[in-house]
């Protein structure tokens, strides 16, 4: 990028502005290379601002929530990666009327649901011990014990490139399996979430549950980004990686978790093309044994070394 143009980022961004960046840091998986820019956005005006910028000088820019389902590769990240913070990770009591939660997306999920859980709002315990923000959830059409987030969404506003908000319902939204399909570049800004009524203790023991169920199945103990592959038709892509033999393989540092064959965990300093080296190794063998092309789950972004 121009050093005029990081200038001028950083004249609107201010602190908020880092050049060079570990994305290591910044995603669960501990591993790849480093943003050229990173900008932590605290308010929707500020972030408009830099958008607009953005755009207009044709800067390539990524959003990312807290970086749990990403794989940022050795290269690193040309342009700006935004996260959110400040009012935009707001949940509002206020706005809980029949209209549904207003929560910003910001927001950490555990966040979320232990606020609900308080407050007796009943709908999105299958979230509890999903590491992400509502953001990063609905883009990705997060989901656990056979819910995804788009049963309880009544609708989305996103910040468009060009600076307005555009709010969308439910039936204007179009959800897959793990994935919001809207238009590139548009950040997803708030939404309102369906939920009921229900005694806080009683949400509480389901939250619990998914949690003791999640941490029995899942290898919550090293770095990882969570499943993945998705799951093909009718199967399960961690059951076809296990029957391949591959549980506990490792390249470098990534090793498929002996907990879940979908789940490639990190030890200590590890390559993103390790772990894709290593999704590479379980797709063939899953294709050469089973004739099923698995397909990444998680966002694999930037360029290799
Ligand atoms: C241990 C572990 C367990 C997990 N378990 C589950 C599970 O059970 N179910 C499940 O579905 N997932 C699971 N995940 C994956 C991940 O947590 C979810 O996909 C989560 O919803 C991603 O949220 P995030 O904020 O981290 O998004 P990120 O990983 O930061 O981003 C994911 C994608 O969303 C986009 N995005 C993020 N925020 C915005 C925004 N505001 N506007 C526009 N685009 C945005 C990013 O550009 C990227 O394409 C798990 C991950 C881990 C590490």
């Amino acid at each position: 990028m121009d050093y005029s143009i990081k200038n001028a980022i950083q004249k609107l961004g201010g602190d908020s502005v880092i050049f060079d960046f570990p994305m290591s840091k910044y995603t669960t998986i501990r591993a790849g290379g480093n943003a050229e820019v990173l900008f932590r956005a605290s308010n929707v005006e500020g972030l408009r601002e830099v958008l607009l910028f953005l755009v207009q000088e044709q800067v390539p820019y990524l959003t990312v929530g807290k970086g749990s389902n990403i794989l940022v590769l050795d290269g690193g990240l040309d342009g700006v990666v935004i996260t959110l913070g400040g009012s935009l990770a707001f949940v509002d009591d206020d706005k809980i009327v029949d209209s549904g939660l207003f929560a910003s997306s910001a927001i950490a999920l555990p966040k979320l649901v232990a606020y609900c859980a308080k407050n007796g709002l009943a709908g999105i315990e299958f979230l509890a011990g999903i590491p992400g923000t509502l953001g990063g959830a609905i883009a990705m059409n997060a989901g656990s014990m056979g819910k995804e987030i788009k049963d309880v969404v009544l609708e989305v506003s996103f910040l468009n490139r060009k600076g307005e908000i555009e709010r969308k319902d439910i039936s204007e939204l179009k959800f897959q399996y793990r994935e919001l399909a809207f238009n590139t570049g548009d950040i997803i800004l708030s939404a309102r979430l369906k939920l009921k009524a229900d005694q806080p203790s009683l949400i509480k023991d389901r939250i619990f549950k998914n949690i003791k169920d999640r941490n029995a199945k899942f290898p919550f103990n090293m770095p990882s980004a969570g499943s993945i592959f998705k799951n093909p038709d009718g199967d399960y892509a961690g059951r076809l990686i296990e029957l391949s033999g591959l549980k506990g393989k490792g390249i470098g540092g990534a090793v498929i978790s002996n907990e879940h064959g979908n789940f490639i965990v990190t030890k200590g300093k590890t390559s993103a093309s390790d772990v894709v080296e290593l999704m590479n190794l379980a797709k063939n063998r899953v294709k050469e044994l089973f004739n099923i092309t698995l397909t990444p789950e998680i966002k694999i972004v930037g360029k290799p070394c």
